[in-house]
């Protein structure tokens, strides 16, 4: 039997609701605060030789002022902890207060110890448990680690990893489900391995002295389904915040792809207080990629506003000319070179839409839908550009200047509309 009109209309007409964020204390890391109701944090990692105090600062440079909020650095050596306080009074020195991150792996212990300014300069320590030491000696060291945190008034990401999972762990876990009547499968272990680690040393950390709002928690795997099994578990069972990433992301559109797809359905549940995209940039590539891609993952969701979105059409074969990628590209390029003054000059312009759009089939109705749209003229049409502004048409461009034109439109709108005046 047919269904009625009213009963599929009603089933296409969901409302969108807002994404509901799971409740967590907040951490406080220098300026910046996350969990709560603070909105998700985006962070990016150097992958400079934080030995060299002055090429490690002019990366984080870029990655803060590209939006980075946090920024995490490696701190493996004598020599990387030596120039982490040199690292601090430059980036101070360059007015970036951004806050520093220090990723300890297998001897962190020893060398806050050594490098006590390391200690101080930095406003997160991120531990691994599973690299922390063997033994008995693990305990001592996690407990070094975390009283430097207590007494330097630090917060810590206990960060777990599964391509460093705590083995004695694993092992002892394993065995426990060897004696199970109904074994779990292999992955089912060591989903539950990573989430006991983290939940486990926080409280160890507890403790030790660390205060309950003093920690983030995260559980990378590289897999998108297992990522999303382990985080909804963790979220379940604990109120810290988290830090969500798909850890070894790889390369390119898959290593993007696979980010997005895994932290789209965690942020949707409203799990994720901080996020890192660990792309592997191209040999010689730009850094700042993570963080435009972690920026566009919030903006695209609705979750929080970073630069003015451009709105543009595939093309098809009523283009035939580049014109309109042209326009579209360099619109996008100047809208994002202009964001570091105008966030302070125009508040409210990150949340501008610019419609660039390829024919008259849409190019009308996606521009009166934009703040600012310009409907370029496709294969056969009349060789001119109708502009579009709150909705309704303006003016139509024509001849060689147009994408200057149109670029100047745009200027004087943010400023009228931006400008506060
Ligand atoms: S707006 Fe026109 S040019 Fe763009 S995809 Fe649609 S039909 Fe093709």
């Amino acid at each position: 039997m047919a269904r009625s009109f009213l009963a599929v209309e009603a089933s296409m007409s969901s409302p969108v609701s807002p994404v509901q964020r799971r409740s967590c204390v907040p951490v406080q890391i220098g300026q910046v605060i996350v969990g709560g109701d603070h909105p998700v944090v985006v962070q990016s990692m150097t992958n400079t030789d934080t030995a060299d105090a002055i090429g490690t600062a002019i990366q984080v440079a870029q990655l803060a002022r590209a939006g980075s909020e946090l920024v995490r650095i490696t701190v493996n050596s004598d020599e990387a902890a030596a120039a982490v306080a040199e690292l601090r009074t430059r980036l101070d020195d360059m007015g970036l207060s951004v806050p520093l991150i220090g990723d300890f792996h297998f001897n962190g212990h020893r060398l806050l110890t050594k490098h006590p300014a390391c200690a101080q300069a930095l406003a997160k320590y991120r531990i691994n448990p599973g690299n922390v030491g063997r033994g008995k000696k693990k305990d001592e060291q996690f407990a070094t680690l975390i009283g430097f945190a207590r007494d330097h008034a630090k917060p810590v990401r206990i960060g777990v990893n599964w391509g460093s999972l705590d083995q004695e762990l694993v092992v002892r876990m394993m065995d426990e489900n060897a004696r199970r009547t109904e074994p779990l499968d292999t992955a089912e272990v060591t989903r539950e391995a990573l989430i006991i680690s983290a939940l486990e040393s926080a409280q160890r950390a507890e403790e030790l002295g660390l205060r309950h709002d003093q920690i983030i928690l995260s559980v990378k795997m590289s897999g998108v389904q297992d990522l999303i099994a382990v985080y909804r578990t963790l979220a379940a069972r604990c109120d810290y915040p988290l830090h969500l990433g798909l850890t070894e992301a790889g390369m390119g559109s898959k290593g993007i792809v696979a980010s997005t797809a895994a932290l789209a359905v965690l942020l949707q549940e409203g799990i994720g207080d901080t996020i890192r995209i660990s792309l592997t940039p191209e040999p010689g590539g730009d850094r700042t990629q993570e963080v435009i891609v972690a920026q566009e993952i919030l903006q695209s969701m609705g979750l929080r506003a970073f630069t003015p979105q451009v709105v543009a059409c595939p093309g098809c074969g009523r283009t035939t000319s580049t014109t309109f990628q042209q326009l579209a590209q360099d619109i996008q390029s100047y809208l994002r070179q202009q964001m570091p003054v105008w966030r302070t000059q125009y508040p409210g312009v990150e949340n501008l839409t610019v419609a660039v759009m390829g024919c008259v089939v849409n190019g009308p109705g996606e521009s009166k839908h934009a703040d600012i749209g310009i409907s370029l003229p496709g294969t056969g049409e009349v060789p001119v550009a109708p502009v579009y502004v709150d909705g309704e048409k303006t003016v139509t461009l024509k001849g060689e200047a147009i994408a200057v034109e149109f670029q100047k439109i745009v200027d004087e709108y943010v400023t009228r509309r931006f400008g506060g005046n």
